[in-house]
């Protein structure tokens, strides 16, 4: 599937607020469920749309962490997609009828946070339900009673495939339904749907997907829908690259809803197994952002062999996340992988580049 062709053009970056989703989704205003409608902390609401009229009902929900706008920008492409007259888009809603919530945290999204306007985790939220987003989740799942469940989330720059060199530009987790993690049928189907995912996005990014660790948490929202025998399947967006706006892993989640929802439809994850889902590595938490070299040229006070690493602190200023570089202690035994490099024996020191500039001057603070 051609993604550029779908893009949604109104969308760009990693800050999605939620004063533009009703402007991103104005062409499919017509999907909109009337009668489904959650209003957030802060009274912002939260709008559900209906895609389809198949037997088969899938329930999609992005941005319940509001700093996590990739998969719900994925999620509009595949809007895009699905409301074209391209024929596999027709018969996806002639089997399925996929019903969306593009944006679960709106207070979050404009904010951008993690945690609602009261400064709760949503998806840690699934046994005291006590913020209203998460209430009305819980009011939809109960309402619409899907038979599938996405739920889609970003994920930070560290996670790496397993012990290799490459970042996890892409995550997923059939969570587990008890403490025992025990394979119900709802958690196999989960596992199948995602190895169809897995085996078909290989050819696109080698080696750049990986799956989570399944401790059973009963709060998080995947867990809880586990429990309750519906197939659930956590997406995760990571890092690839230098792509820092995730406009690139935009594309291969969009890939992703659209192999899954393909996959239901043919009912093809059926030929997948536990073992096609259980090949795809574990993350490890090997990745950092930044290495840096030879910082005793910008400070004398440095000892020439100090091996630095810096993580980016993403802030919002101004409607525009920027990445500010923040010192991070190395454990000395552990094997780490860096997404750049700045190595000021090479690097000329007229470079005004922001990065650049900032790591100069919390070097300039440095003591030994
Ligand atoms: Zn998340």
């Amino acid at each position: 599937m051609d993604h550029s062709i779908y893009r949604n053009s109104k969308v760009t970056g990693r800050y999605f607020p939620y004063e533009s989703l009703q402007h991103s989704l104005s062409d499919v205003e017509a999907y909109k469920i009337p009668s489904l409608q959650g209003l957030s902390v802060l009274g912002r609401q939260i709008p559900v749309y209906r895609f389809g009229s198949g037997t088969q009902k899938i329930l999609i929900w992005s941005q319940m962490h509001g700093n996590e706008s990739t998969t719900t920008k994925a999620l509009l492409d595949a809007i895009q997609f699905l409301t074209s007259s391209h024929v596999q888009a027709r018969a996806l809603l002639a089997n399925l009828q996929i019903v969306v919530i593009p944006m679960l945290n709106p207070d979050g999204a404009s904010a951008y946070t993690r945690v609602n306007a009261n400064g709760v985790d949503l998806n840690r939220d699934f046994i005291a339900f006590s913020e209203p987003e998460s209430q009305f989740l819980k009011h939809v799942f109960e309402t619409e009673a899907p038979d599938f469940c996405f739920n889609l989330h970003d994920q930070r720059t560290i996670f790496s495939v397993g012990e290799t060199s490459m970042p996890a530009t892409l995550s997923f987790l059939g969570p587990a339904a008890d403490a025992s993690r025990s394979i119900t049928p709802s958690r196999l189907v989960s596992m199948q749907i995602i190895a169809a995912i897995n085996q078909h996005l290989q050819d696109f990014i080698p080696d750049s997907i990986g799956r989570y660790d399944d401790t059973y948490n009963g709060n998080c929202v995947g867990d809880h829908f586990q429990s309750l025998g519906v197939p659930t399947l956590l997406f995760e967006a990571g890092h690839r690259a230098t792509d820092y706006q995730r406009e690139e892993t935009r594309t291969w989640v969009f890939q992703a809803i659209l192999v899954a929802l393909e996959s239901v439809k043919e009912q093809s994850y059926l030929k997948f197994s536990e073992v096609d889902y259980n090949i795809i590595p574990e993350n490890q938490k090997n990745h950092l952002d930044l290495e840096v070299l030879h910082a005793h040229l910008i400070n004398p006070k440095i000892k020439s062999n100090t091996r630095l690493a810096f993580q980016y602190e993403e802030r919002l200023e101004d409607g525009e996340i920027t990445f500010n570089p923040k010192i991070i202690d190395l454990e000395d035994s552990k094997k780490y992988f860096f997404h750049d490099q700045i190595d000021f024996s090479v690097q000329a020191l007229a470079d005004q580049a922001f990065v650049y500039q900032k790591i100069s001057s919390i070097l300039k603070t440095l003591h030994d």
